[in-house]
């Protein structure tokens, strides 16, 4: 299985998770024409995705599932609210229950887990594949021990790494966007993601990537210094830092590489 993270930022995510019988994406915030040149820069064409799944109905998340469905029949799976928020066609939309296991095909399950954001009913995923685990948050003010649970030894974490406290709070944004940032349905702070790294990871876990960072309130240095400094013992191993322009980081769980993603992107460019 493969993850590679097609751009996360406020201005749009999406990322593709790939095995030898599925392609899906996780989020489509970025728009019909963004989502067509990202994934071509892989070889691949739209209609090649089995489904997009929508972590929550915020527009940088869900934004584009709508027009892809419309312009490429994209089928999409998404949660009642999220569904109905983004005016979803009926036809194309596949309805999931936090935790029901959804088996996209014979080599990939995909688990909804419940998260705390406001004014959203959003979800974690975690990704299995031949025993396997990748999971991608992002998202949460604030984590509960259910998500500690399932994402505990996975092979692979994405997570939100949003904004450096002390520049939150002495940024240019006003008071109250800070409150709702900073708070418990709101997003996580380095600190915070180092924290809940912390209880997560275990021997098992390879790679570790960040994502969503705040092109205001962070800077990825500051991201990867915090969140290591607080796993520092108990992981060895590949830290990486998706920001809004992609595709970046192939990450290869349960198999060795045979190209790496930036061979394929120089491949195409000649
Ligand atoms: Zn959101
Ligand atoms: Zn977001």
């Amino acid at each position: 299985m493969t993850l590679t993270h097609l751009g996360t930022g406020s201005r749009g995510n999406a990322t593709l998770l790939e095995t030898e019988h599925a392609k899906v994406l996780i989020d489509q915030g970025f728009s019909g024409s963004q989502l067509e040149k990202r994934l071509g820069r892989l070889n691949i064409h739209p209609t090649e995705i089995d489904y997009i799944f929508i972590s929550h109905h915020h527009g940088d998340h869900g934004g584009g599932a709508a027009v892809v469905q419309k312009r490429w029949n994209m089928k999409v799976q998404a949660n009642h609210r999220t569904a109905e928020e983004l005016d979803l066609l009926p036809e194309l939309t596949y309805n999931f229950e936090s935790l029901d296991m959804i088996h996209v095909s014979q080599d990939l399950v995909i688990l909804p887990v419940p998260v705390p954001h406001s004014g959203a009913d959003n979800v974690a995923f975690i990704a299995s594949h031949n025993g396997e685990r990748a999971a991608v948050i992002t998202d949460l003010g604030s984590w509960t021990d259910e998500l500690v649970m399932h994402v505990r030894g996975c092979e692979h974490i994405a997570i939100e790494a949003n904004y450096d406290h002390e520049r939150l709070m002495n940024g240019p944004y006003p008071y109250s966007l800070k409150d709702r940032i900073s708070g418990r349905g709101g997003h996580l702070s380095n600190e915070q993601t180092g924290r809940f790294l912390a209880q997560v990871c275990t021997p098992t876990t390879k790679s570790i990537s960040l994502t969503h960072l705040s092109e205001k309130n962070n800077q990825p240095y500051l991201a990867e210094s915090t969140v290591l400094y607080h796993i520092d013992e108990i992981f060895t191993g590949e830290i990486s830092i998706s920001l809004q322009d992609g595709p970046e980081h192939s990450h290869y769980i349960g198999q060795t590489p045979q190209v790496e993603v930036s061979e394929i992107l120089h491949s195409t460019k000649q």
